[in-house]
């Protein structure tokens, strides 16, 4: 089993295959957990003119202490007033218009007003509480790069600079098929022999929540018409998902069918637990993943391949996986060919992330898997890994 390619080599293969789709406009109300496109540009200054940081009194460092009248008073939201000469002071709210003249503010609580007169005892220093026309941001300038993921406050810097739309690459259509003659639907009863169908919904919900729109087709039977004629119509999606039939048995029929269908296979099985059996293919600009389909490979080999593959379609520069480090709670056996995904279960204390893995870690366990918010990485070797070892882990999506 030297000859199965590394997890790293794997993904290298499914990555360099990942084009960014076409970019789109999206109103910035659209666009949170989007990846930019194009660099997004200041549509003004920001601020766009000097404005107070405080409520106070705008006048000129040089004239206080002082006692000033207060020729006149600006809101937020309103035009500058008239310039202030020197001696002279303005009552100003957050977020007024520093008036023409004056360089300073000084906050209401630093002083003592009195009728159309304001008393300032204390000194203040040039440029005090004023924020300066484009301090945060210069009109043209990059707000955020390309490749920027929109989280919230990447939304709010958007709009702040008045960006009402982005460029962002379309999302990618993924398409799901699941097959195997003994799956059923859950909700309706079970013959002897069947299950229900487990990875459909799962994958669906993967996809989803890495940005894909997605049509779900109906389960097909271990036969290769059916497997024809739903292939068929999966691949006219950007990223094709199936699960099951990609091992060796009689009845595993996908691999064969994708290739009368014009799918290139990139890779087949890979050296990790659980999931061996994976393959990756393309057509096209298609990409094509046959998960096993035990449910628990297909949800570790969905993280490891398919959700980095859908980032880079989106754009993303780093598109993962992003594994993280923490101490593990109890020894994990190392298996000697293959890279082991454990499921495990992370806390976080004041040293850091801790990782119990759990009972249960057959790849069918489904049910055991979804106590887990994490993959611990346990690599292929002799030996085992300590408890208390620091050890890399895949987070699980909540
Ligand atoms: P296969 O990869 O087709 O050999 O399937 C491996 C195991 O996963 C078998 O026990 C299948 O019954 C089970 N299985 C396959 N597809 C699904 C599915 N969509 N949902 C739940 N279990 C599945
Ligand atoms: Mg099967």
């Amino acid at each position: 089993m030297a000859d199965l390619l590394s997890i790293d080599e794997a993904l290298e293969r499914v990555l360099t295959r990942a084009r960014p789709l076409e970019g789109e406009a999206v109103p910035l109300g659209a666009a949170a957990g989007r990846v930019l496109a194009a660099a997004a540009t200041a549509a003004i200054d920001l601020p766009p003119f000097p404005s107070s940081a405080m409520d106070g009194f705008a006048l000129r460092a040089a004239d206080v202490p002082g006692t000033l009248p207060v020729v006149e008073r600006v809101a937020a939201g309103r035009p500058a007033g008239r310039a202030l000469d020197a001696g002279e002071a303005a009552a100003i709210a957050t977020g007024g218009v520093v008036p023409d003249g004056a360089d300073a503010v000084v906050p209401v609580e630093y002083v003592v007003e009195h009728e159309n007169e304001v008393e300032v005892p204390g000194a203040v220093e040039v440029g005090a509480n004023v924020r300066p026309r484009g301090g945060d941001a210069r009109a043209g300038e990059a707000v955020l790069p390309a490749g920027a993921r929109l989280g919230p406050a990447q939304i709010g810097a958007l709009a702040a600079a008045g960006v009402a739309v982005v460029s962002c690459a379309r999302r990618p259509r993924a398409a799901v098929l699941t097959t195997g003659t003994e799956l059923r639907p859950p909700g309706g009863p079970l013959s002897p022999g069947q299950i229900y169908e487990s990875n459909g919904p799962m994958l669906e919900a993967q996809l989803r929540s890495a940005g894909a729109e997605v049509e779900r087709l109906p389960p097909v039977e271990d036969e290769p018409a059916a497997h024809r004629h739903a292939l068929e119509r999966a691949l006219e999606a950007d990223v094709v998902v199936t699960s099951g039939g990609v091992s060796v048995g009689p009845h595993d029929l996908v691999r064969e069918i994708e290739a009368d269908l014009g799918v290139e296979e990139v890779f087949w099985r890979v050296a990790v637990k659980p999931g061996k059996p994976i393959s990756f293919g393309v057509r096209g600009a298609t990409l094509v993943f046959g998960l096993p389909g035990n449910p628990v490979s297909a949800l570790v080999g969905f993280e490891l391949f398919v959700r980095p593959a859908l980032a880079a379609l989106q754009g993303a520069v780093d598109p993962g996986p992003v594994f993280e480090t923490g101490r593990l709670a109890t020894p994990l056996r190392r298996n000697a060919a293959r890279d082991e995904l454990v499921r495990a279960r992370r806390t976080t204390g004041a040293d850091g992330s801790r990782l119990e893995p759990l009972s249960g870690q057959e790849s069918h366990m489904i049910v055991r898997a979804a106590a887990a918010n994490a993959l611990v990485l346990v690599p292929r070797g002799d030996g085992e890994l300590a408890a208390g070892e620091i050890v890399r882990y895949l987070p699980l999506p909540s």
